[in-house]
């Protein structure tokens, strides 16, 4: 599954002079607005939208990875009592991977069992021991042990290993782009690119849209 987001949220609302104003998820310049930032502004309604191109383009220049897909509107009116929520849902699946200090270049880690290695210029994390004067040590004999502690493979004693980072791993990307909009004590609208399903929240009544 390709790692992109192609839908956002748009609350609308009425200013004080009664006229129609929006609030994008993503901005034209790209930038992400998060939902807590609004939420007292009260909603007349809720879309669910998908990208534009020259919105696309901003969040791409802003390493946010939108796209621009053909897909349906949803509309929502809010009523003034209501609890409105909208999120990825907790599908979402962040992944990540590993950025070369030494070299600056990106690859994605497969293998957990081995320590990362830049498939560039061969940096690894370096670990040392205070207890025994080593560096560099050799990273196949450093293994994690069921606490997650790495000790000295070389001290009769078990002492902790000391890490220096050449690696850094970076936080990526959602999966999935699985929206959820929660009128609280209502319903629950779960939108999959041109599917929607619709769970009730009040036990003994269903929903019709
Ligand atoms: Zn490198
Ligand atoms: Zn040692």
């Amino acid at each position: 599954m390709s790692a992109v987001i192609e839908y956002q949220w748009i609350k609308i609302y009425r200013d004080e002079n009664n006229i129609e104003k929006f609030i994008p998820q993503f901005t034209s310049e790209g930038k992400q607005q998060h939902w807590t930032e609004t939420e007292n502004v009260p909603l007349t309604k809720l879309v669910i939208a998908p990208i534009s191109p020259e919105v696309a383009t901003a969040m791409q220049a802003n390493k946010i990875p939108g796209v621009a897909v053909p897909l349906p509107v949803w509309n929502f009116n809010i009523l003034p009592s209501d609890k409105i929520k909208a999120y990825w849902d907790n599908e979402i699946q962040l992944t990540n991977h590993f950025y070369c200090k030494t070299c600056g270049t990106q690859w994605k880690h497969m293998d957990s069992k081995k320590w990362a290695q830049c498939p560039n210029c061969g940096q690894t994390d370096e670990w040392s021991c205070k207890q025994c004067g080593r560096h560099n040590i050799n990273k196949d004999l450093v293994k994690k042990n069921a606490r997650g502690e790495t000790n000295c493979p070389y001290c009769e004693i078990p002492y902790g290993l000391n890490r220096t980072r050449y690696l850094e791993r970076i936080q990526d990307v959602i999966e999935n782009t699985d929206y959820a909009i929660e009128v609280a004590g209502k319903f629950k609208i779960i939108i999959r690119k041109d599917v929607i399903d619709v769970e009730s929240l009040q036990p003994d009544l269903t929903v019709e849209l």
